[in-house]
């Protein structure tokens, strides 16, 4: 049988979201399990995830998938509702909406009464400079009023366009956050995903909204999980099904990309871009075997890689890590011009799921 597995660590997770809890030890913690829990399989990562505060999702048919799998903590849908339908069901399943324009306001005032019956908080979204969602600072006031007025209990969210970096865009988003938060006192507020955790611990307020980090994998371009103390959650398999020694001269793969200039023993692993491993690889990338790192050489094809593993030792059935504990997604990422975020998301769901 193809070996391809995808490993979620539970105690990884737990572990991750207690740092969240030291980081930020006097906010609520949404944990966001957007897209699938960010690749990871949203029904094992709920079930370890149980010390959260609420969850974070980014439409309706995830907040009911987590519904479905009987888990009752609060959602947060972080764009709101996408058409008036939808208020109702919201309502019944106990999920709360992000507003983040004036359509959406008048929906839910149509639904005032059986929305605030049910307690659900309202999260009205500032548009402080990431120009994505939200009201501008000129309007959000007024919008605010006319919830508090309507009966509605509020938070106050934004979303940093740059926490991972520094920005001058970050002094700019923070002031206007905090002008709002006290021109609309007293109100709820959330603004930290995990790169602005990490960073500005008096930003943490009533609630943080940590993704990446819960899942091992570094919110930062310079710095990697285990500079920030992250365990990784996933770890991803795959398994060597030929061993080929080339000489000097002789390529391998589509387009013959690589072309040895020694002889080299190449083993071919079971696992490509139909697996969603990364197809370009502008930088070196390697895989790790029996702890050690191996270059990928030649062209990443849909089934097949093959890495160079001259004086490795490697085996027929060795198990080779793409990324995991030994090699870093966050590594991995960086060698192919993107970030853990997507390499995590767009895995397919051909590799073996299996929790650990
Ligand atoms: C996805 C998301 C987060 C989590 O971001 P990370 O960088 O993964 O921590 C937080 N808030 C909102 C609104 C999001 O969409």
């Amino acid at each position: 049988m193809r070996q391809a597995t995808v490993y979620i660590d539970s105690q990884a997770l737990q572990y991750n979201l207690n740092r969240v809890k030291q980081l930020a030890p006097n906010a609520k913690i949404v944990s966001m399990v957007k897209a699938n829990a960010y690749g990871h399989g949203v029904k094992d990562c709920l079930a370890a995830l149980s010390e959260t505060d609420a969850f974070g999702v980014a439409c309706l048919e995830e907040a009911l998938e987590i519904r479905a799998l009987g888990f009752k903590q609060p959602i947060t849908l972080i764009e709101g509702v996408f058409s008036a339908d939808e208020m109702q069901t919201v309502i019944e399943q106990n999920i709360e909406c992000v507003i983040h324009q004036q359509q959406q306001v008048d929906w839910l005032i149509a639904h005032k009464t059986a929305y605030i019956a049910q307690k659900l908080k309202v999260w009205v979204k500032l548009n402080s400079g990431m120009n994505r969602l939200g009201f501008k600072i000129a309007e959000i006031i007024a919008v605010i009023n006319t919830l508090k007025a309507e009966g509605f209990t509020c938070v106050l969210a934004m979303h940093f366009a740059n926490a991972d970096a520094d920005h001058p865009l970050n002094e700019q988003q923070r002031a206007q956050f905090l002008h709002i938060k006290e021109a609309c006192s007293p109100i709820l507020a959330s603004c930290c995903n995990s790169a602005a955790i990490f960073k500005w611990p008096e930003l943490n307020f009533d609630f943080v909204r940590p993704g990446i980090m819960l899942y091992g994998a570094s919110p930062f371009a310079d710095k990697n999980a285990h500079d920030l103390d992250l365990k990784p959650v996933m770890t991803f398999t795959a398994e060597i099904i030929a061993l080929n020694t080339i000489q000097a001269g002789e390529g391998v793969g589509y387009g013959s990309h690589f072309v040895a200039n020694q002889e080299t023993e190449l083993a071919i692993v079971a696992i490509g871009y139909g697996d969603g491993y990364p197809r370009a690889f502008p930088k070196q990338n390697h895989v790790a075997i029996n702890g050690q790192a191996a270059a990928v050489v030649g062209r990443v094809a849909m089934d097949m890689i093959a890495i160079d593993v001259t004086g490795l030792n490697a085996k027929l059935g060795t198990k080779v890590e793409l990324w995991g504990k030994n090699r870093l997604v966050d590594d991995v990422a960086e060698a192919n011009g993107t970030i853990g975020y997507e390499l995590l998301c767009r895995l397919s769901n051909r590799p073996t799921r299996k929790q650990i």
